[in-house]
């Protein structure tokens, strides 16, 4: 192998030319700063210093499966259940148009019912008719028929975010029941190309008996697939699930587990280039700053939570997640500062589709 200097040149030059041995030799690199300065220059080359952003709505925490690691898996009886309905998430949609969100999030457990189909259609085409086509509308539904994906579709939903949460499918068999199926949740990802739709993934990484090779592995997947933009971010244990009960909270195993969160982003850029790759609010909840490192590890995305108040707190993935009470408006300023706190700025009022798309 070439020199180590020399690696992480020829990675910010040209795109997708990484061996799997690199890729975990980037994962592992000695200086971190280093490797995110060098991903950093090559997020900036590809779509300026300036952040996409995304209306995040947490429609509903009401789902049908029991991932062995989510705070809202139907088998936590713990969580107060909530279903937003039509005229709720219209609401919000609005406020996120006329605030200059560029385009929308829906996001919830999944539901697979043909009146939640339905209502998902009637909300699609209620926005349609007063954003108009240059408002971006992204759907993170789950896994759902062909169907309905492109009913979705044709209501104007053109982007959808499913990560396969790991590559690897004896791990994702370790972390789910033994009826989620990997092979289903890659169906799911072709079949939505297939309806035309720029299609996000991604991983958690820090998953317990998770590998460098794994993760190396996840980076080569998002090639393989053509994945357009990748939603990833640490894994982070919830204390009423079966993968998180018990696990005690220390301030550096969140410190270890943000820095993960951070190499993925890295290297995942020095090997993509041209996607998008959203700052997850996971990296938040494991420091304040979490979601700034991401940007400066080479993200160009990010979420604010723009879910009523009221719901939030019934949405909680994993512990610690941030914002549970900052309302939308405050939580818009706050984005504009900090963001220019690292000499970045907002792109208000865009789509912010996926450069790799673009081209594609
Ligand atoms: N239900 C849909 C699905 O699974 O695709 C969308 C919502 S689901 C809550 C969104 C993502 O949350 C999942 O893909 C998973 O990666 C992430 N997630 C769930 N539990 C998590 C945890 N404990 N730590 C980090 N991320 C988690
Ligand atoms: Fe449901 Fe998604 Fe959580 Fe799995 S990750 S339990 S599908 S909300």
């Amino acid at each position: 192998m070439e020199t180590d200097a020399h690696l992480l040149e020829r990675a910010a030059a040209t795109p997708r030319t990484l061996s799997h041995r690199e890729l975990v030799a980037l994962l592992s690199w000695p200086d971190a700063r280093e490797l995110y300065a060098a991903a950093y220059a090559v997020k900036v080359r590809v779509s300026g210093k300036a952040v996409s952003i995304r209306g995040l709505v947490e429609c509903g925490n009401v789902c049908e499966k029991d991932c062995r690691y989510c705070g809202i898996r139907k088998g936590n009886g713990k969580v107060h259940r909530y279903v937003m309905g039509a005229d709720e998430i219209v609401r919000e949609a609005e406020w996120a148009f006329k605030s200059g969100y560029g385009n929308l999030v829906l996001q919830s457990g999944e539901q697979t019912g043909a009146g939640h189909t339905e209502m998902i259609e009637a909300v699609l085409h209620r926005i349609r008719g007063f954003a108009g086509d240059s408002f971006g509308i992204t759907l993170s539904l789950g896994e759902q028929t062909e169907e309905t994906y492109r009913r979705w579709r044709a209501a104007g939903a053109h982007r959808y975010l499913l990560r396969i949460e790991t590559s690897n499918p004896k791990l994702y068999a370790t972390i789910h029941p033994a009826d989620h199926l990997w092979t289903r949740r890659l169906d799911c990802l072709r079949l939505l190309r297939r309806c035309g739709y720029q299609v996000g993934s991604g991983v958690m990484a820090g998953l317990p008996g998770q590998t460098l090779d794994d993760l190396a592995s996840d980076i080569e997947f998002f090639a393989s697939e053509d994945i357009d933009m990748i939603g990833m971010g640490p894994y982070i244990p919830h204390p009423d699930t079966p993968l998180g009960e018990g696990i005690p909270w220390s301030a550096d195993a969140a410190a270890r587990r943000l820095e993960l969160g951070l190499r993925m982003i890295a290297v995942a850029r020095l090997h993509l280039h041209d996607v998008n790759i959203a700052s997850a609010t996971a990296l938040q909840a494991l420091d304040p700053d979490g979601r700034e490192k991401g940007l400066l590890a080479g993200a160009n995305v990010m979420m604010p939570n723009i879910t009523d108040v009221g719901y939030r707190a019934n949405y909680q993935l994993y512990l610690g997640k941030p914002c549970l009470e900052e309302d939308p408006a405050a939580s818009r300023e706050k984005f504009e500062r900090r963001v220019a706190a690292i000499g970045e700025t907002i792109k208000w009022n865009a789509r912010g589709d996926s450069p790799h798309w673009e081209k594609r």
